[in-house]
């Protein structure tokens, strides 16, 4: 609409100075060079006219042909980038599909047509590698840790290669670059952290568990329990090297990060009473009992105890579980000491109190050696044995991963490599066959799993 207005105002003022020139025609009169030439004003306007169309169109002309060599250049390098990009996208479908002659050949595509190194090097590495050729693979890494856009992804190869080749302290090292890159990504976190235990770094592996809590990938609980483990097995390596202080002081630490952890309340209560702090040591092994009577404590009891003397030994194994009273290990406790003792009544009060229909293996075993000890019984003996082949197994550290069992807990299971994953619990068993089953199918051919650790 605007335009319209413009052009009707343009012919308008054009008619009214052409009108102006018809009725005005003046005079023009040029001496130049010898030549005269005399005019109206109108045709000397129309010639200049004529004369700048032609000269514009002629500049027109000339620009366009002047353009070509530029042009045919661009026209090359933009036919380059598409091909460039086109290879480096079926170099990737490629790799994606585990095609590696395809993805080489891609990758050498797109290096020749994009010769953008930070782009391409990605895919040639990545070619390189499914082809099996980890040293060129390992070089286009390197090159890639060398810029910074592309620093990450180089160090991220090389770790993996390290990872790969078993090199457990050179991948700790390039997983430390990083997770200092990028502190907030999990996964790298995660494999800094397990390389630290897996390298026995416990100082490093704290660290990272706090950076990890920090960034709110690991729950507080679960990061003061790790801590808690880390500061353990720091104070098992310091014991060794003859620090029994800092080892005392770690253990404590430790048991304070994770209170629900049982071999470092057992730690902390030796090292007490190594130290001559006997009470202290009493005193930590009671406390942990209420929270976890594990077989263990009791046992540590008597070390640090009365061991020699059945009657103290009785009677400091019932102060302790006077400390969880309805607990099956309370129980038992007191039972084998008070067999111990040659109490016979206590010890089938306490034994009767846990021996019901599911009894556990350990109440079958003791409740045989009362009847056989007490009254000399050895057929109810026999059948209390034969009752304990078929309870639930004792309870031991079970991975929660993959099913290893182990008598002592270790920080990684051997078997599937993961951190704090044993549990003191009752092992699975493969089969359970009822006591009636058993009499029909005759006890040769008894047919049970191997409880690993009885
Ligand atoms: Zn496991």
């Amino acid at each position: 609409m605007i335009r319209a207005i413009w052009f009707l105002g343009l012919l308008a003022a054009i008619s009214y100075a052409a009108a102006r020139l018809a009725d005005n025609p003046g005079e023009v009169s040029l001496n130049w060079l010898g030549y005269r030439i005399e005019t109206t004003a109108g045709i000397l306007l129309t010639g200049l006219l004529v004369i700048s169309l032609v000269l514009a169109t002629i500049f027109r002309i000339w620009s366009y042909f002047r353009g070509i060599p530029r042009r045919v250049v661009r026209a090359r390098g933009e036919w380059r980038r598409r091909r460039g990009y086109k290879a480096l996208t079926l170099g990737m479908v490629a790799v994606a599909a585990g095609d590696a002659g395809e993805a080489r050949r891609q990758a050498r595509k797109a290096e020749k047509f994009l010769a953008e190194p930070p782009l391409t090097r990605l895919l040639s590495a990545q070619a390189a590698q499914l082809a099996g050729d980890d040293e060129a693979a390992g070089k286009f890494f390197e090159a890639m840790a060398e810029e910074p856009e592309t620093k990450y992804l180089g160090i991220h190869g090389l770790l993996n290669q390290k990872l790969h080749e078993g090199d457990t302290e050179g991948a700790m090292e390039l997983a430390e670059q990083a997770s200092d890159m990028k502190p907030k990504t999990e996964a790298v976190s995660s494999t800094l952290f397990d390389l630290q235990i897996k390298n026995g770094d416990w100082d490093g592996a704290e660290d990272t568990v706090r950076k990890s809590v920090r960034a709110k990938y690991l729950d507080r609980e679960t990061g003061q329990r790790r801590r808690g483990i880390l500061k353990y097995q720091r104070s098992i390596e310091v014991e060794s090297e003859g620090h029994i202080g800092e080892a005392l002081q770690l253990a404590q630490r430790a048991n304070a990060l994770a209170p629900s952890f049982v071999p470092a309340a057992m730690r902390k209560a030796k090292l007490l009473a190594d130290a001559g702090k006997r009470r202290k040591a009493v005193s930590v092994i009671e406390e942990a009992w209420v929270r976890n009577p594990h077989p263990g404590l009791a046992r540590l009891m008597d070390d640090i105890g009365h061991a020699n003397n059945p009657s103290d030994r009785l009677h400091a194994l019932e102060k302790l579980a006077g400390y969880n009273k309805d607990s099956v290990e309370s129980h038992l406790a007191v039972a084998e000491a008070a067999l111990g003792a040659e109490l016979w009544d206590e010890a089938r009060q306490h034994l009767e109190a846990v021996a019901d229909d599911d009894a556990p293996a350990r109440v079958c075993r003791l409740m045989a050696e009362l009847e056989d000890a007490e009254n000399g019984n050895s057929e109810l003996a026999r059948d209390w044995l034969k009752r304990a082949a078929l309870a639930a197994p004792d309870p031991a550290w079970v991975c929660g991963n993959c099913g290893n069992v182990l008598a002592e807990w270790q920080p990684v299971c051997d078997r599937c490599d993961k951190f704090d994953s044993f549990n003191w619990q009752s092992p699975p068993r493969v089969m359970r066959l009822e006591p009636n089953e058993i009499d029909a199918a005759g006890q040769s051919d008894l047919d049970l799993d191997n409880p690993a650790v009885g």
